[in-house]
């Protein structure tokens, strides 16, 4: 504990002097006392002294009550007959261990201070200050005249903006020069004392002694925990006081006691629950107080444990008012000062009890018991310290209640205010206890109250109410009979209701049943013609329905009415009790016929308005947005090669997307393939491969491989090919005409060609009825890739070299295997020469592609033999010579002759015949036959006769010339052509070289001619 005063604390002191003597002229009302003029304290004191604060001494007694002994050395008495050097007086209050009691108007004490005191006596003989701070002053210099000054403190400080702000708060009555204010008692000291209300003692003065019993500590100091003598700022570091209850929502329990203010109107009682509510309503703070049960407790009875609010002064604790002014009432707190709480980042020591105690003696004056506002003023002040306030140095006009000045303002205002709370008295309770604000509301056609216990909400009555940060507080509805509570129409209301922010309840309390459509959702979009599922909830709002039935309806514009498009409803059979609901996913069909576009599915609650929901008829319906939308299939890829061939397959890539512009999945479906000569859509012939295109959700592609034959009767040329998404149109598009695609390279279509190269027989001859091989070669002439695919060859028989004639004759069908282009495929058929086949020379024709596919030239499919098949025999003469060039008439020719067959064999006998022609052709009529001989048994095919030789007789007639000798085969018979039916009869003959026939010559020559042989 220091010493005081110091220098360091009087200089300050002493520069705020100037500003309280300012003050000189300002009303004389402070603290909660009407403060006397200093003549009335002059002559109401009983003892006036000046001295030296010598000791303090805090003193607890076995009931736990607190009183400071103060003893002062006396320097000089200037009222009243105190003998010895120094008296002791007693206060009530002070700290003693872990608890102290104070009064919010005790005067404060160091140890070494100099202080003018003005006394009064107690009705046991000790002094007290004279009206609690109101009859002490400290005397210090000041400093400018270096006079002594006489300075009166108000304690304590503890002020609402200090305490939020840790401004330093003007503190400190006015001072009065020493030397004046002595004068001033020495002149007064003789008046006389003025009539108060209770009968003063009037014993020998005598000083206090602390008990032996009980618990006593010395002390340097008598202030309320520590705070600085004024006119020092306050220390924000300095512990308070505030109760524990409030962070519990636990109200701090008041009691009246139960005599009351007899001149007071409701004797007080409506004041103290009108003062008590006032704090109890601050919706920024969790503190309230409750009323509790009348008590006979009184006074400042700091052990006793009941917070009272007492009247008259029951215990004579306060000095009685003189002439209207001194005391009004006292706060007094009981303190455990040990520090617990931390809050706002203030350390607080916990209040265990408070009383107010209402003076005596002034029901003469008429501006206090009997004023109810002046009287709730005062019990609000005290209430006020009993939370734990100070007082106040808002002088402000507070803009909402518009009352000049804090209630917690050292000032009895008395301006009618009441109850009031000035903005500063209410963030100073907000401080010491932050709240979080409940505000409850009540909506619906039906009534019923909501509570929250422990005098908080109490709704339609107390309907805001503050509640300690982050508590819990269960919320009571109550319906009123017919009615029924439906729930908190804001989030976080459901009990209990977490406090971490200010909140808003309101309960709905209804008086009829009120269906709504609680919930609704369906999908973002779909097609025409497609089934969806609207998920629905029904909740009843009110009181409990009936059956009803729920419409489902889509339409072009938010609000859903029963005249849009229906499209189901579902049963409620059992209908909702209050706050139950029904929920459904319930299936319906979008109409096929819905142009794609906007539009709301909705839901309709009791769309047959089977339940009279009174008033509540307007809210049933709500809807959720749906997209009707379609599909768009576009085929985005088509290849093809640069040529195909009739009727062969060609591989085509193509490749389908989805272009929805929203997410709307296209059905299975099928791209066909057309091809056409020109480019455009739509025309061409289509064909018969297709591919299958699965289901395809929005911007999904099916690519894809298709094997298409071109159809084998297709012209050769230039073609497109042309693919089209969905040909069969079963998938509903929000573009139909877009399908379409064309391949960007044309394909040379070509078509196969066979033509036959070759045929030959083997054997080249014979006879009807034998079996003759006939080999042709087909070749496919065309270019790449017209291959041919398998085809039949025909042979034709003809007698001549013209194909299609009457004498045709069919021999059969020959099979070809399919033929690359290019390629060529030689085949050898064995045919039976019909029998009847006249002999003769025949061709034998191979037709290629006998009825069968397109190619791209006809006429060169057939070709024959070159050589003819002979049919039949064929006599000729091979050899014919004449023994003789020179032969005379009569004379003897040997010829030798060879016939050969080179037909089929001959079935019959035929002669060789020998003519004598002067031509080398044979004149049946004019050439002489000389000889035949006969060929016997035929001749078989390839087979000869001779040479044999024939003797000849040149005729004696015959005139020398030149001549031939002609030699025919199957000279006989009936026939001209002789005897055997020939292929060929007009090689039958043969002359030999040209002979001379001559005179005979007897000369040599003629006989060495005979000689020779
Ligand atoms: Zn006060």
């Amino acid at each position: 504990m220091r010493d005081r005063p110091g220098p360091g604390f009087v200089l300050p002191a002493l520069l705020l002097l100037g500003v309280w003597l300012a003050l000189l002229t300002a009303p004389a009302i402070a603290g909660i006392v009407i403060p006397m003029d200093d003549g009335d304290l002059i002559r109401g004191a009983d003892v006036i002294v000046q001295g030296r604060v010598a000791r303090i001494e805090s003193h607890r007694d076995v009931f736990g009550a607190i009183q400071t002994y103060v003893t002062v050395g006396l320097d000089e008495v200037l009222k009243g007959d105190v003998a010895g050097p120094e008296v002791t007086i007693v206060e009530i209050g002070g700290t003693v261990g872990d608890r102290t009691y104070w009064l919010f108007a005790n005067p404060e004490f160091v140890v070494g201070e100099r202080v003018l005191l003005f006394m009064d006596q107690r009705v046991d003989g000790t002094l007290r200050t004279y009206h609690f701070y109101l009859g002490k002053f400290s005397i210090v210099t000041d400093p400018p005249t270096g006079n002594l000054t006489a300075v009166r403190g108000v304690p304590p400080r503890v002020t609402a903006r200090s305490i939020a702000a840790a401004v330093a708060a003007p503190a400190g009555d006015v001072a009065r020069p020493l030397d004046d204010f002595k004068h001033q008692i020495h002149r007064r000291v003789g008046e006389p004392q003025p009539f108060i209300s209770r009968a003063r003692p009037v014993l020998p003065f005598r000083s206090a002694a602390v008990p032996a019993s009980g618990a006593s500590e010395q002390r340097q100091e008598f202030r309320f925990i520590g705070d600085p003598n004024p006119p020092l700022p306050v220390n924000p570091a300095r512990t308070l006081v505030r109760w524990r209850e409030p962070d519990l929502n636990q109200p701090v329990t008041m009691r009246v006691n139960a005599t009351g203010e007899p001149t007071a109107p409701t004797l007080g009682v409506a004041q103290a629950r009108a003062a008590m509510k006032t704090w109890s309503r601050v919706s920024t703070s969790s503190f309230r107080f409750a009323e509790g049960l009348p008590t006979s407790a009184g006074g400042f009875q700091a052990g006793d444990g009941i917070s009272a609010i007492s009247f008259r002064d029951p215990l004579e604790q306060i000095p009685d008012p003189v002439n209207c002014s001194g005391t009004l009432a006292i706060a007094g707190i009981r303190v455990l000062n040990e520090p617990t709480m931390v809050v706002n980042g203030r350390t607080f020591y916990r209040a265990l009890q408070g009383d107010v105690v209402v003076n005596n003696g002034w029901e003469a004056c008429g501006i206090f018991y009997q004023d109810f506002e002046n009287l709730t003023e005062v019990l609000a002040h005290e209430l006020g310290h009993v939370l734990g306030l100070g007082h106040s140095a808002d002088s402000t006009i507070d803009p909402i209640s518009g009352v000049s000045g804090a209630t917690m303002e050292p000032v009895a205002h008395f301006d009618g205010r009441g109850a009031v709370l000035h903005a500063d008295d209410k963030s100073g309770v907000t401080f010491i206890y932050p709240g979080r604000t409940l505000i409850v509301q009540r909506t619906g056609r039906g009534s019923g109250t909501i509570t929250s216990g422990s005098d908080g909400i109490d709704c339609g009555t107390e309907c805001v109410a503050g509640f300690a940060v982050n508590s819990f507080v269960a919320l009571t509805a109550t319906p009123s009979s017919g009615s029924a509570f439906t729930g908190f129409v804001e989030a976080g209301c459901e009990s209990p209701v977490l406090m971490s922010v200010h909140r808003t309840c309101t309960a709905r309390f209804e008086s009829a049943p009120d269906l709504v459509v609680s919930a609704i959702a369906g999908p973002a979009m779909a097609g025409p013609g497609t089934a969806v599922v609207i998920e629905n909830t029904v909740r009843n709002n009110g009181t409990t329905a009936g059956p009803f039935n729920v419409g489902f309806y889509l339409s072009s514009s938010s609000a859903v009415t029963t005249r849009h498009r229906q499209l189901a409803t579902r049963r409620v059979g059992g209908g909702l009790a209050t706050n139950a609901t029904t929920a459904d996913a319930t299936r319906v069909l979008i109409p096929a016929d819905v142009a794609p576009g906007s539009y709301v599915l909705g839901a309709i609650a009791d769309v047959d308005d089977e339940v009279d929901e009174g008033a509540g008829e307007g809210n049933n319906a709500a809807a959720t947005a749906i997209l009707i939308v379609r599909p768009d299939l576009v085929v985005t890829r088509l290849t093809a090669p640069a040529q195909a061939g009739t009727g062969l397959p060609m591989t085509v890539h193509s490749a389908v997307k989805n272009q929805a512009t929203v997410a709307v999945t296209a059905p299975a479906s099928t791209v066909a393939f057309y091809l056409s000569t020109d480019a455009r859509p739509g025309g061409g012939v289509r064909l018969a491969e297709t591919r299958a295109v699965p289901a395809l959700a929005k911007g999904r592609t099916s690519t894809g491989a298709t094997r298409i034959t071109i159809p084998s009767d297709t012209p050769p040329g230039t073609y497109f090919l042309l693919a089209v998404a969905d040909d069969r149109r079963v998938v509903d598009e929000s573009d139909e005409g877009n399908n379409a695609r064309v391949a960007a390279r044309a394909i040379a279509v070509k078509r196969p060609d066979l033509t036959v190269r070759s045929v030959t027989t083997k054997p080249a001859r014979g006879v009807a009825g034998m079996n003759v091989k006939v080999r042709h070669v087909v070749r496919n002439v065309a270019a790449a890739p017209a291959h041919a695919p398998a085809s039949t060859s025909r042979l034709v028989l003809s007698n001549n070299t013209a194909l299609g004639d009457a004498d045709d004759v069919d021999l059969g069908p020959v099979a070809v295997a399919a033929l690359a282009a290019g390629a060529h495929a030689a085949l050898t058929t064995t045919v039976s020469i019909p029998d009847g086949t006249a002999p003769g020379r025949y061709w034998i024709y191979a037709v290629a592609n006998d009825g069968g596919f397109s190619e791209a030239a006809t006429e060169n499919n057939a070709a024959r033999t070159t050589r003819p098949l002979t049919i039949g025999p064929d006599l000729l003469v091979t050899a014919a010579n004449p023994s003789k060039t020179a032969p005379a008439p009569g004379m003897t020719v040997k010829v030798t002759t060879t016939v050969a067959n080179q037909g089929g064999a001959t079935p019959a006998d035929f002669e060789v015949g020998i003519y004598l022609s002067v031509n080398g052709t044979l004149d049946a009529s004019a050439d002489t036959l000389l000889a035949a001989r006969r060929v016997t048994g035929g001749l078989a095919s390839g087979a000869r006769s001779g040479p044999i030789v024939t003797p000849v007789v040149i005729p004696s007639t015959a005139s020398p010339g030149t001549y031939f000798l002609i030699v025919r085969a199957d000279a006989g018979g009936a026939r001209t052509s002789g005897e055997v039916l020939e292929a060929d009869e007009t090689n039958n003959t043969r002359a030999t070289a040209a002979i001379r026939i001559v005179r005979p010559d007897p000369t040599v020559p003629s006989v060495s001619s005979v000689r020779m042989p």
